[in-house]
């Protein structure tokens, strides 16, 4: 199809859309963790010891036995047999953002050629894709081809349907043969070691008996929006790159807030059931949806979990929205700008650290033994925003997430903490010194009663900030809606058993003098606020004058693009952090700045090739097909002895001839391959590269606003936003 041809056929494919057939919505009783293996199948289906084992392997992390693992492989055969599944396949979380499977047959035939079914505890702990293929960065060097998947009991193992055949999944590590971490779940895990043997040494300090293993909790709340996938389908932008690299802004936008929890349109509303049906087989708690604020842009979070579980739910998630938006004709996008102009789609992921003895550590709670344990991990959060502010930078960094963080949208590149009025005031008097002279002989008076007033939802929120504390958890919203959440989650947990083994240190040293408990927490944390404090921030992250004073004033960093912020990882502090606490090896480390930074370097890469080619293979033709079209109506006129106005086609031969010109310049930038480092090629991405992006898209956006309408190839944004 050429000109405006698949154009016009994808708005009249939409105005005609068939509903796909869904079926009746069934009970939820009906329909729970149907498909998961979960501890209370395994109950019913293991011997009691069998279980118990397996129960106290996910509630505390300790080893299971292989005679175990042998009797739970037989149950979850026979489990998936009587579901007509039979394949199974190690489900893992490499570097990329997306899962990687390997699928098995549970099939085996014998002498008489007859076929049988197999599956032993060996095949269900350990796997052997060929690893060569997954990004591995340096570790390639050290590994070369071998490389392991490994079963995690901790995350239930569950079924995944076609129409025509089912499989079984087992999530799983995935390490190298000499044993380093190629995935997002090993460190993940070993972060959540770290953060609760840290967190043990306080609360033991802090007089705790009794300590239940520690997890992390999160919650993620995805933004995404859809579009018809007839108009995806005319883009070759959405598929290949999963956003707009043309389209001028429609007349009409956001600007109307008309969106934000609006009625959710019906066809959307039959996609989301229909995926949230899907969720609750799998034992995902899908709770909310909503509209967002840009049109065509929703939201949905599930309950929150613990923080394994939920980083495996959220990817399946991800892949789930995308299949599922596909059956009911959208594309589900995941990019963070798919529309210039347009709000972008990020991921906030809300997060918490507890136990089922001491409850959730971040919860200020009603008593002041619980507000003092709250006190040191609020605390210990702060230091470490503060301290390693540019990991938490780093881990959300990518060629994508930049179009919202260094883009003057929410939230700003500039990781500072937004604790509400009343902690915030807190935390300054415990740093101005007025909490702490009031405590006397272990027991707490005025001053510390003052602190046990704080409700749990202390106030306002506040939306501009890149990390908030809301009322019983923290909330990281500068995260990219594309991504996994592991590595947001392994840099909260490790910097928080990097400050609680800082805090015990120096509580230890306070009590040993003999200091009151309270008085001792109080004065670790006026330590602690008095080098950390600064990066508090309870006013507006949009704001130019917090740009200056962060910079200027605190000496927080601002590291607008990922050419900025990924080369921390090889921060010499950031190296000892991810050591000291081992969660990452250096090696390790090293080797997802090189991912990291090759697949930066080579979206940019991909993007610019595409933005060249639409440019010349798309809209260059139908501005020229448009001045052949005014040249020949103006010449015959004149030919009539009528003149013309010529300035369109002035206008729209000027505008061609610069985007042509720009094209060149882009074409030229992107054959550059010799840098002298890594580095030095993220900035020249960032600073060469996209910038002659921009500059055709000017041109190309402005011929869209002048162009015929009739022939113009690509799906506008009115169209894209509006038509569902
Ligand atoms: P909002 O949009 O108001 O921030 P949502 O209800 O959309 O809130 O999402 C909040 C997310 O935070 C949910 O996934 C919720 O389960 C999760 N959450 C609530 N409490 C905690 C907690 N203690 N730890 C981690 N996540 C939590
Ligand atoms: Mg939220």
């Amino acid at each position: 199809m050429s000109g405006n041809e698949s154009r016009l056929s994808a708005i009249s494919r939409i105005s005609n859309h068939q509903r796909i057939a869904v079926e009746a919505t069934q009970s939820l009783d009906d329909i729970w963790a149907t498909d998961v293996f979960n501890l209370a199948r395994m109950e019913q289906m293991l011997s009691k010891s069998a279980f118990k084992a397996v129960r106290t392997t996910v509630q505390t992390g300790a080893p299971l036995a292989p005679a175990v693992a042998d009797v739970v492989a037989a149950a979850m055969k026979s489990w998936a047999l009587s579901k007509g599944v039979k394949f199974f396949s190690h489900i893992f979380y490499p570097m990329t953002n997306i899962t990687a499977e390997k699928h098995d047959g549970f099939i085996l035939t014998n002498s008489d050629g007859n076929a049988i079914t197999e599956f032993s505890g060996s095949l269900l702990i350990k796997g052997e894709p060929d690893g060569s293929s997954f990004p591995n960065g340096s570790l390639r060097m050290t590994n070369a081809a071998r490389g392991y998947t490994a079963w995690d009991p901790t995350s239930p193992a569950f079924i995944m349907h076609t129409d025509n055949g089912s499989t079984l999944m087992i999530p799983s590590v995935f390490m190298s043969w000499t044993g380093e971490a190629l995935d997002k779940k090993i460190p993940l895990l070993r972060s959540n070691a770290a953060m609760d043997s840290a967190a043990r040494k306080v609360l033991t300090l802090m007089g705790e008996t009794d300590i239940a293993t520690l997890n992390s909790s999160c919650g993620a709340e995805q933004e995404y929006f859809l579009v018809d996938i007839n108009f995806a389908n005319a883009r070759p932008d959405l598929l290949l790159a999963g956003r707009t690299l043309f389209g001028a802004s429609p007349v009409r936008g956001q600007q109307f807030d008309d969106h934000y929890f609006g009625a959710i349109p019906e066809r959307v509303q039959i996609f989301m059931q229909d995926f949230e049906d899907q969720l609750y087989r799998l034992g995902i708690p899908a709770k909310t949806h909503h509209n967002e604020v840009a049109p065509g842009q929703f939201e949905i979070a599930p309950y929150f979990e613990s923080a394994n579980i939920a980083a495996d739910h959220q990817q399946l998630m991800m892949t789930l929205m995308k299949s599922t938006a596909k059956r009911h004709g959208f594309m589900c996008l995941l990019h963070e700008k798919p529309f210039a102009g347009i709000n972008g789609s990020g991921k906030h992921v809300n997060w918490s650290v507890g136990n089922a003895t001491q409850g959730n550590l971040l919860d200020p709670g009603s008593t002041p033994h619980d507000n003092l344990n709250f006190l040191l991990f609020c605390g210990a959060v702060i230091r470490g925003v503060h301290k390693y502010g540019t990991l938490l930078r780093a881990v959300i960094a990518s060629a994508s997430n930049d179009h919202r963080l260094g883009a003057n949208e929410a939230p700003p590149a500039i990781l500072s903490v937004y604790l509400g009025d009343q902690l915030e005031n807190v935390f300054q008097d415990i740093k101005d010194g007025k909490i702490a002279s009031s405590i006397q002989g272990g027991e707490m008076d005025l001053g510390l009663t003052q602190i046990l007033k704080f409700e749990r939802d202390p106030g306002d929120r506040n939306r501009t900030s890149p990390f908030a504390f809301t009322g019983n958890r923290f909330e990281f919203r500068a995260v990219g809606s594309s991504q996994s959440v592991s590595g947001p989650l392994v840099a909260m947990n490790t910097i928080l058993a990097d400050s609680l083994e800082w805090i015990a240190e120096k509580l230890e040293a306070e009590l040993n003098k003999g200091t009151a408990k309270a008085a001792a927490v109080l004065s670790v944390l006026k330590g602690l606020m008095e080098e950390h404090g600064n990066v508090v921030f309870g006013g507006d992250g949009y704001s130019a004058e917090w740009h200056k004073m962060a910079v200027e004033e605190r000496g927080l960093k601002n590291l607008p693009t990922t050419a900025d912020a990924l080369p921390y990882l090889r921060d010499e502090a950031i190296r000892e952090l991810f050591s000291r606490t081992n969660v990452l090896s250096p090696v390790e480390l090293e080797s997802r700045f090189e991912v990291y930074a090759e697949q930066y370097v080579l979206s940019i890469e991909v993007e610019a090739k595409l933005v060249i080619e639409m440019a010349k293979t798309m809209i260059y033709p139908s501005a020229s097909q448009y001045l052949g079209d005014l040249s020949t109506t103006q010449c015959g006129l004149k030919d009539l002895g009528i003149e013309m106005d010529g300035s369109i086609a002035k206008s729209v031969a000027a505008e061609t001839n610069a985007m042509v010109a720009a094209v060149a310049e882009l074409s030229t930038a992107i054959a550059r391959h010799e840098f002298d480092s890594v580095e030095a090629h993220m900035s020249y991405c960032a600073d060469q590269i996209r910038p002659l992006m921009d500059k055709v898209r000017t041109h190309a956006d402005a011929l869209e606003t002048e162009v015929a309408d009739s022939l113009w190839p690509l799906p506008k944004y009115r169209e894209m936003l509006f038509l569902k």
